[in-house]
C-alpha cells in the first residue's frame, strides 16, 4: 500500500477505546492516561509509516500496544525494589527497611484518626513529642528527647539553638561530609554559628579546645567519623573531657553520633561502634543521630539530651520546620518499642537482623537459594555459593568487612552485564545485585522475604533458561 493509503487505514482512537482489549485497563486506570496512551501509538504508527515502514495496524494491536504503554505510564515512580547486593543501610534504595511491627503502626495512624496531637485522657491539646521522648530516654538514658525529619535537621537545629551567633569549636578531624549536600562547615554557616577549627586531621588535642575557648564560645561540637576512618598517628578528645573543659564556662557539648546504634554490637562480631547513651552517659548536652541508619527506623533526626536544653530545642521556631508527621512518628515509636528488647530487635528489625546475621546462616540461606536457582536455570549457567563481603552502608561502620556467603550465577548463553541488566529492568520489580569477576552475586542477607527469594528464583529462570 501507498503511504496515504496507509495512513488512511490507521485505527482512530474510538475504536481503540471500544476494543475488549482496553476494558481492563479503562477499569483500573484514569481514563486520560488510556487516551493519552491511545494517540500515542497511533503517532507512532503514523512516524514509521511515514519513514516509509510498511505498516498494518489493527484496532486489536493497537489497543493491546496501549494496554501496555498505560501500564507503564502508571507505574509509580517510587516503587519497591530488591537489594540483592549485601548493602544493608542502601542509601539509593531506601536504608532501612521497616520492620513489621512499624509498617503496621504506619498503616494504623494513616488510615485512622489518631492521638498525634490529642491527650486522651484529659480531653486538651497534647504535644507530638510525647509518642516517642519515653521510649528515646529509656534507650538512651537521656533526660529527654525529640525527633525531626532527618539527621541534618538535628545538627542544624541544635547547632543554631545553642550557637547562633556564637563560635562553635569543632576538631579538624571531624569536618564530615555525607552523602554530598551534608558538609559540616556549610551546616554551621546556615545555622548561623561561627565555625572555629582546632588541632589537626589526624591528632586532636584538649589543649587546642582550651586554647580557642572565649567569652564568646556557644558549643563544643563532636561529629562521629561515621563515613570514614582516621587511622595510625591519631587522637581525639572524649565527649567525657569536653564536658570538662565546657562546664565550669557553662558551654555544652553536642555529639552527632550519626549512626544511631543502640546496642552493643561487639557481642555479634562487629566492632565496637559508640552507642547513643554511651555518648549520653559521658555527660553531652545533646547527642543526634539518624533514624533509619542502624537504628532501623524511618527516616528522623533524633535528639536526646538534657531537659533544659530540648526544651529549649522544642520552642525553637525551626521546630515547626523540621517536625516530623504522623506516619513517620508511628514508625519510630514501633520501632523504638521493639528495641526495649535487644533479642526481639535484632530479629524482628530487619537492618539489625542483616547486620548481625552469622556467616553460617548466611552460607545456609545462600545454599538453599543456590539449589533453587540452579534447578530453575537448568544448563543456563553455572551457580555456586562463594564467600564474599556485606556492608553496613548509610555510611556507618565504613571500614567493616562483614563475612557473608552470596549465590554467584555464570550465564552460559549471555554476558553477566546483559543479565544484570535484565533482572533489573525486565520486570518489576526491579532487582539490584552486584556484578564481580564475570559473576552476578546475589547476596540472600538483603533480601527481606521468603517471596523476594521466590522471585529471585523466578526471575533467573526465565532469563537463563530461555537463553539455552
Ligand atoms: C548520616 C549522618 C548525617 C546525616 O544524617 P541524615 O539522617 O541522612 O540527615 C549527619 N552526621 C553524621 C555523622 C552521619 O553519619
Amino acid at each position: 500500500m501507498k503511504n496515504n493509503s496507509l495512513l488512511r487505514a490507521l485505527p482512530n482512537t474510538d475504536d481503540v477505546l471500544a476494543a475488549p482489549e482496553l476494558t481492563g485497563a479503562l477499569a483500573s486506570l484514569p481514563r486520560p492516561v488510556v487516551l493519552d496512551a491511545i494517540r500515542a501509538v497511533i503517532h507512532d504508527a503514523r512516524v514509521r509509516i511515514l519513514a516509509g515502514e510498511n505498516v498494518d495496524y489493527s484496532v486489536q494491536e493497537a489497543a493491546r500496544d496501549a494496554a501496555g504503554r498505560a501500564a507503564l505510564a502508571s507505574r509509580p515512580s517510587l516503587r519497591r525494589a530488591i537489594n540483592a547486593t549485601g548493602i544493608i543501610v542502601h542509601t539509593n534504595l531506601g536504608r532501612s527497611v521497616l520492620s513489621e511491627a512499624a509498617a503496621k503502626a504506619v498503616a494504623e495512624v494513616a488510615t485512622h484518626y489518631s492521638t498525634l496531637e490529642y491527650d486522651v485522657e484529659s480531653g486538651e491539646r497534647g504535644s507530638r513529642h510525647v509518642h516517642c521522648e519515653e521510649l528515646l530516654c529509656r534507650l538512651t538514658g537521656a533526660e529527654a528527647a525529640m525527633a525531626v525529619n532527618n539527621n541534618a535537621a538535628a545538627v542544624m537545629i541544635g547547632l543554631a539553638e545553642l550557637a547562633r551567633g556564637k563560635e562553635a569549636i569543632v576538631s579538624r578531624g571531624q569536618l564530615v561530609e555525607i552523602g554530598g549536600s551534608f558538609r559540616i562547615p556549610d551546616i554551621m554557616r546556615e545555622s548561623g554559628a561561627t565555625m572555629v577549627e582546632v588541632g589537626t586531621t589526624n591528632k586532636t588535642h584538649l589543649r587546642d579546645y582550651e586554647s580557642a575557648l572565649t567569652s564568646n564560645t556557644g558549643l563544643l561540637l563532636k561529629v562521629h567519623s561515621s563515613n570514614y576512618r582516621v587511622v595510625g598517628f591519631t587522637a581525639e578528645v572524649s565527649v567525657r573531657e569536653l564536658v570538662e573543659l565546657g562546664a565550669p564556662h557553662g558551654v555544652p557539648v553536642m555529639e552527632d553520633q550519626g549512626s544511631g546504634v543502640l546496642f552493643d554490637l561487639t557481642r555479634y562480631g562487629l566492632p565496637h561502634e559508640p552507642t547513643v547513651g554511651e555518648s549520653v552517659a559521658q555527660g553531652a548536652a545533646v547527642v543526634t543521630c539518624s533514624g533509619d541508619k542502624l537504628l532501623g527506623g524511618p527516616q528522623a533526626g533524633i535528639l536526646v539530651g538534657r531537659h533544659d536544653v530540648i526544651s529549649r530545642l522544642k520552642k525553637h521556631p525551626m521546630a515547626r520546620a523540621l517536625r516530623l508527621d504522623k506516619m513517620t512518628l508511628a514508625a519510630l515509636e514501633a520501632t523504638l518499642r521493639v528495641c526495649l528488647e535487644e533479642e526481639r530487635a535484632v530479629q524482628d528489625i530487619p537492618t539489625l537482623r542483616m547486620l548481625t546475621m552469622g556467616i553460617d546462616e548466611s552460607r545456609v540461606l545462600a545454599q538453599r537459594l543456590a539449589d533453587r536457582v540452579r534447578e530453575a536455570i537448568g544448563s543456563g549457567g553455572e551457580v555456586r555459593v562463594v564467600d564474599d563481603i556485606a556492608r553496613a552502608g548509610g555510611g556507618a561502620l565504613p571500614v567493616t568487612d562483614i563475612p557473608t556467603a552470596v549465590v554467584a550465577v555464570t550465564p552460559a548463553t549471555m554476558s553477566v552485564d546483559s543479565l544484570e541488566t535484565s533482572i533489573r529492568c525486565g520486570a518489576q520489580p526491579a532487582i539490584v545485585a552486584r556484578v564481580k569477576d564475570g559473576r552476578l552475586l546475589i547476596d540472600p542477607r538483603t533480601l527481606v522475604s521468603g517471596e523476594e527469594h521466590d522471585i529471585v528464583v523466578r526471575r533467573l529462570g526465565e532469563i537463563l533458561s530461555a537463553g539455552v
